[in-house]
């Protein structure tokens, strides 16, 4: 693919506004117009809602959103050096690209747009999974957003797609799966990237379960973080210290009190949720 728009060519752009990648700030930027043009595509139909797209940085995967006819993309970029590329986008995007500076971590996109909201974003690989969990943990299901497209190293994304059986099983596939169906839909090599990070990245998608199962959030949040805190125990060895009679709260939640977190699939830990949530 040649060009999207007639915008000058990412790299022109990285050295006119002088954005040498940090490392601090999790930068490393996808130039490759397939690329950025497929994550765009994977997210589906754009023209209906609001993208919010954490981190645009110069822009690659921004202009493809817009090219996809995204309706309205908010961008929410903490490096300020990035704002005079990131305006000359929303110029010649007669305005679709809404940008804010700051820390992506302090705002609720929630609170950016009133319609259906898809999140689509190369997430800074160092907040990444913390982002994930706030929109994943939010109080009202279903959630405001309607997927989430998601770049991370790839090793975080089998963690979030992760099921009973899979070594990269715990907490964050028992909470991604308890709410929301989970999908890689690609790998990307280093190489697409610059810099090229050490790892292979991967692009996640998630959609809001109608009704997932009905359990109290906190309690499932503390029963995963004991049992997977200490995965190679037995359940009433890694749930003791959580409450008294930890071993018949497991009986009662229908499981063996000699099994192993890694054993134990979603409903399993609903269910431990809803006992150890009892007084
Ligand atoms: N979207 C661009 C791309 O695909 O080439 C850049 C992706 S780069 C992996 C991550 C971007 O997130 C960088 O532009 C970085 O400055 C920005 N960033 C890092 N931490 C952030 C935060 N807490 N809030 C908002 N943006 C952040």
């Amino acid at each position: 693919m040649a060009q999207i728009d007639d915008l000058p060519p990412l790299r022109e752009v990285i050295a006119e506004h002088g954005l040498d990648a940090r490392k601090s700030l999790g930068q490393n930027f996808l130039l490759d117009l397939n690329l950025t043009s497929r994550i765009a595509r994977s997210a589906g139909d754009l023209s209906e809602c609001t993208v919010v797209e954490v981190g645009p940085g110069p822009g690659g995967l921004t202009r493809a959103l817009l090219a996809a006819g995204a309706k309205k993309v908010i961008a929410i970029e903490k490096d300020t050096r990035c704002l005079p590329a990131l305006d000359q986008i929303s110029q010649h995007y007669g305005g679709r690209l809404e940008v804010i500076e700051g820390d992506a971590l302090k705002h609720n996109p929630a609170d950016l747009a009133d319609g259906p909201i898809k999140i689509i974003a190369n997430l800074p690989y160092n907040v990444g999974t913390q982002l994930l969990l706030g929109w994943l943990t939010t109080p009202e299901w279903p959630p405001f957003w309607t997927s989430l497209t998601l770049m991370f190293q790839k090793e975080v994304g089998q963690r979030i797609v992760g099921q009973t059986g899979d070594k990269a099983y715990g907490r964050l596939g028992v909470l991604a799966n308890w709410r929301c169906h989970t999908d890689i839909l690609f790998d990307l090599n280093p190489k697409a990237f610059t810099p090229p990070p050490k790892v292979i990245s991967a692009v996640v998608q998630l959609h809001p379960r109608e009704t997932p199962l009905e359990c109290p959030l906190k309690a499932l949040e503390r029963v995963t973080a004991h049992a997977f805190g200490q995965r190679r125990k037995m359940l009433r060895a890694s749930l003791k210290g959580l409450k008294p009679d930890a071993e018949a709260r497991i009986e009662a939640a229908g499981l063996k009190p000699t099994a192993r977190a890694e054993e134990i699939d979603v409903a399993g830990f609903v269910a431990l949720a809803h006992a150890f949530d009892q007084d």
